[in-house]
């Protein structure tokens, strides 16, 4: 039994398509806390700026996506039907859209922008206030929030990752290859090392996981093995 009487911050870092997400929604169910997926926010944030005219693959159009920033609005709301939470941008839902190869290769160059990272950060910072929260991205021990009770960094082989996520593609009805899938998360994983703006990083006090060869289950047990220990 695990005490959840006390509420803590959980913070899941690492590469693209590493399953964070996966393990984030099972820790949250299991303790019945808020997950927030902040890959969503800065999903969200390129399908707007996509949609004008401003994500351009590698050089996004800095100026005007800064000034188009008090006009974007991400939240998220409980879908009943999939028992998720469905990303909203200006009160629409874009849940499927966010989740293409598309954006998946425009969002990393909007992502280094500082003043996008500021926003989506304290808004972060605010949907996790209070505690009781899971959040998986690229930033969340480091910057969003340092002080987290537990952080995890995971991490796979890209080969294993691109076939998972070339298989979720398949699943929600697109197809794409392999080598395609492979790229995209290379390109992420590099440019979200190497950005300027709270690049990826593997802190000093997280407890690293690689997922190569553990199915959710193992993994979760895992997990909750760690929450157990801080929980007491
Ligand atoms: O997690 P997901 O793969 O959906 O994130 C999409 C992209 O958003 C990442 O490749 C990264 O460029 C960016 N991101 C980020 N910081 C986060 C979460 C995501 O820069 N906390």
């Amino acid at each position: 039994m695990i005490n959840t009487s006390r509420k803590i911050t959980i913070a899941i870092d690492g590469y693209s398509s590493c399953g964070k997400s996966t393990l984030a929604k099972a820790i949250a169910k299991e303790l019945n806390y808020v997950y927030v997926d902040t890959g969503a926010m800065y999903r969200g944030t390129a399908l707007y700026c996509h949609r004008l005219g401003l994500a351009h693959a590698q050089s996004p159009d800095i100026e005007q996506i800064v000034q188009e920033l008090p006009n974007i609005q991400i939240s998220f709301q409980y879908n009943p039907e999939t028992q998720q939470s469905d990303l909203f941008l200006n009160g629409e839902n874009v849940e499927k859209e966010i989740r293409t190869l598309e954006i998946s290769q425009l969002v990393s160059p909007i992502a280094a922008i500082k003043e996008v990272r500021e926003k989506m950060v304290d808004e972060q910072r605010n949907m996790g206030k209070e505690g009781g929260v899971v959040l998986d991205g690229r930033d969340i021990g480091s910057v969003v929030f340092p002080n987290a009770e537990l952080k995890l960094f995971l991490t796979a082989q890209p080969t294993i990752r691109a076939e998972r996520r070339r298989k979720e593609l398949e699943e929600k009805g697109e197809n794409v290859s392999l080598d395609e899938v492979l790229k995209n998360i290379e390109e992420r994983d590099y440019l979200d090392t190497t950005r300027k703006e709270s690049p990826l990083i593997q802190t000093e006090d997280a407890v690293v996981l690689d997922n190569s060869f553990l199915t959710r289950e193992e993994q979760l047990v895992w997990v909750l093995d760690k929450i157990r220990e801080i929980l007491g």
